[in-house]
């Protein structure tokens, strides 16, 4: 029996420029964003110009997560206490959290079964609550028909915040995600796209929602300094209105993300030729169903979901312990309790759901593997050959009790 020996939660080692850069603000110390020499640029105010220009946003904020870049966007917007903002019920928990966090009601929406917001339901949600803001998560990178999802929030006046946790360097028709909303929020965290151990960005053309932005992350009045920001004339009457809510970013970990912004590109290729050789490994499969990819959708694979659709649960737990004692450590977002970074909305009680009967139909099936760029082809090939086995092994068994089962953590 074959068996897979690779660490699901190993990324690769920083770069070495990206050491030397980071050894060198070591060595010089100034590691907060606004403490420069003389005719000095920051490293963080070099990086917000550089991921500005990757996206094609005019104005970029560096912080300290993603989750505080959601956070900040929406309080840029106004959302407070009492309000409502729509968002994915199949997404990530600190996404509801960046909404229950400013004392504002999650509003969450079915997810479809390509795995990205059912826009029906969106609609339905849209008219039943009366909200104005969405939180889109493109969560594990699935985006969803973006023109058809303008058009719904448009027409609404629905002002749309990308949660692009899993979409860095991923488009929609050639549009960076994080492009179409008008505030893009990416993480830098160690299992995202780029790693810098926490961090986060913010992008958007409107001036004055990055100048709230940049107020509220604690700029000390020091918001001349940023190169990817809007004039000083768009903070003047700003300033006396915006809290600071201290989450920015410095300068050690911009250093450490400037090269990677570089080699981000050459990351997606890889993560895509990962997720093919996987993709090609499990399909016509009886029993699974692949996620489906439209061809308007540029992807990063940095992870891969399959279904297996109306499986009882006992069938499933049996599965992932076979595949997990082969060395394959699978997430599943059907398990009655939250799981390391695994979670579902019916744990969100802080954000009060509502039953999505839909969502719970698709994430009782719903398997989710990581996809770090340690893999070779090769592992992928086997991860698939051994996933196949035991697929096909499970589907056939007769129906038993459970076995015991130990869930992976690890995003
Ligand atoms: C990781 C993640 C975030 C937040 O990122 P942090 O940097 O960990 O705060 C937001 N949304 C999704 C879907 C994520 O996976």
């Amino acid at each position: 029996m074959e068996q897979f020996t690779g660490s699901f939660t190993q990324q690769e080692p920083i770069p070495e420029a990206a050491i030397e850069a980071a050894n060198a603000v070591l060595r010089h110390g100034r590691l907060h964003r606004y403490n420069t020499a003389p005719d000095e640029t920051a490293e963080t105010a070099l990086l917000e110009e550089e991921f500005a220009a990757l996206t094609g946003a005019r104005y970029c904020l560096a912080v300290a997560s993603g989750g505080y870049a959601m956070g900040t966007a929406l309080r840029a917007l106004g959302v407070g206490p009492g309000d409502k903002v729509l968002s994915n019920a199949f997404t990530l928990a600190p996404v509801p959290g960046a909404i229950a966090a400013l004392g504002a009601t999650p509003v969450l929406v079915e997810v479809a079964q390509d795995l990205t917001i059912d826009l029906a339901h969106l609609q339905s949600q849209i008219a039943a609550s009366g909200a104005k803001t969405l939180l889109l998560s493109h969560m594990r990178g699935h985006i969803c028909d973006m023109d058809a999802l303008m058009q719904i929030c448009r027409a609404a006046s629905v002002r749309v915040v990308e949660d692009c946790a899993h979409t860095m360097g991923a488009e929609w028709r050639g549009v960076p995600s994080g492009r179409h909303g008008v505030m893009g929020c990416y993480s830098a965290q160690t299992y995202k796209h780029v790693n810098s151990g926490e961090g986060g960005f913010l992008v958007s053309d409107d001036p004055d929602l990055m100048a709230r932005a940049i107020l509220l992350s604690g700029s000390y009045m020091l918001y001349p300094r940023h190169k990817a920001a809007p004039p000083p004339a768009a903070f003047e009457n700003l300033k006396y209105e915006m809290p600071n809510i201290s989450g920015r970013m410095d300068n050690l970990r911009a250093a450490v993300l400037r090269p990677q912004l570089a080699l981000l590109p050459d990351r997606v290729a890889r993560w895509r030729a990962r997720y093919d050789v996987l993709e090609a490994g499990l399909r016509d499969l009886p029993g699974l169903s692949l996620i489906p990819r439209p061809a308007e959708e540029t992807f990063v694979g940095s992870s891969f979901q399959f279904l297996l659709p109306d499986w009882p649960a006992a069938k499933i737990t049996s599965f992932l312990a076979r595949s997990a004692q082969r060395g394959v450590e699978l997430k599943w977002f059907g398990a009655s309790e939250p799981v390391g970074f695994t979670s579902a909305y019916r744990h969100w009680h802080y954000a009060t759901p509502e039953a999505l009967p839909k969502t719970d139909r698709i994430l009782a099936g719903l398997i989710d593997m990581r996809v770090p760029l340690t893999f070779s082809l090769e592992d992928c090939a086997q991860i698939a050959r051994i996933l196949r086995a035991e697929v096909t092994t499970a589907f056939q068994a007769p129906e038993t009790a459970a076995e015991p089962v130990t869930l992976a953590s690890g995003d």
